[in-house]
């Protein structure tokens, strides 16, 4: 049973008679998969990733993530969109450790042992080249920073599911390859199953197992191209 499934999905925005974001829109997503979604702009991607995760329900047809049907924001899921999204009235580490505080089962958790988590978002602040930022407010860090402090967050709570639209958009390109690196390495130990919408297809070339590609608006799913998977890592 996929991890992810989406089943016949129309999705319009402003109601029924709104704009028609994605149309018969089907797609599944394996456990442990790294699946890549390509389109051109405006075909619905961005829907997609909030039909996933709970952000938006869709008018027609079934949106199921580990089996239970998407009708509230999910908790296994960590997600990084383009825009960065951080509190600004809050420190750096205090935005990556909100998921904690969200989702219900960690929030006694992060109370009980909240420098363990403390010590975990410092690792991963590291991990993407942001040691020592912890403690800067967001209007300090510049955009690539910030995008990759959201990263951080999307993973602070061992997601089983990582939601990815465009989290390196903003990255120069030598930072872009480094934290590649980073999400490949984690796919690669962690079992993570992963959805990264990217405009660059060198990118998804490089990290999916499989590439699912949209027409344009009102988007579907139109061809899923299989890197074999699970694909042999060197
Ligand atoms: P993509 O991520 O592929 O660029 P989106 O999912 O953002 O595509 O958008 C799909 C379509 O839905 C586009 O026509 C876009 O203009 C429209 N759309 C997206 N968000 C909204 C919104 N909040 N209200 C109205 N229309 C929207
Ligand atoms: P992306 O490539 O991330 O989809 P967009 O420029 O399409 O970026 O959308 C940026 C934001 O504006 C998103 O939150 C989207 O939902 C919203 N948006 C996009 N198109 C429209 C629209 N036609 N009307 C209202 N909101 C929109």
């Amino acid at each position: 049973k996929p991890l992810v499934e989406i089943e016949n999905v129309d999705m319009r925005y402003g109601g029924a008679d709104g704009t028609l974001a994605v149309s018969g829109l089907d797609m599944s997503v394996a456990k442990g998969e790294f699946a890549a979604v390509v389109g051109p702009s405006g075909c619905g991607k961005s829907t997609l990733m909030k039909l996933v995760t709970g952000l938006h329900i869709p008018q027609t047809g079934v949106v199921t993530v580990a089996g239970s049907y998407v009708t509230k924001p999910v908790s296994i899921v960590g997600m990084a969109f383009q825009n960065p999204t951080m509190l600004p009235w809050r420190t750096t580490l205090d935005n990556i450790l909100l998921p904690l505080e969200i989702v219900e089962k960690h929030r006694h958790r992060l109370r009980r042992h909240k420098a363990e988590y403390v010590e975990k978002a410092e690792a991963l602040l590291e991990t993407v080249g942001l040691k020592g930022f912890g403690s800067k407010f967001p209007w300090q860090l510049s955009g690539g920073m910030q995008q990759r402090a959201n990263l951080c967050r999307a993973l602070i709570h061992e997601p089983e599911l990582l939601m990815l639209d465009e989290p390196f958009g903003a990255l120069d390109a030598f930072t872009r390859e480094e934290l590649w690196q980073v999400i490949r390495d984690l796919h690669a130990a962690q079992g993570v199953t992963i959805v990264l919408v990217t405009h660059d297809l060198r990118e998804a070339a490089f990290l999916a197992d499989t590439i699912h590609v949209m027409s344009a608006r009102p988007g579907r799913v139109v061809n899923v191209h299989k890197v074999p998977f699970p694909r042999p890592r060197e």
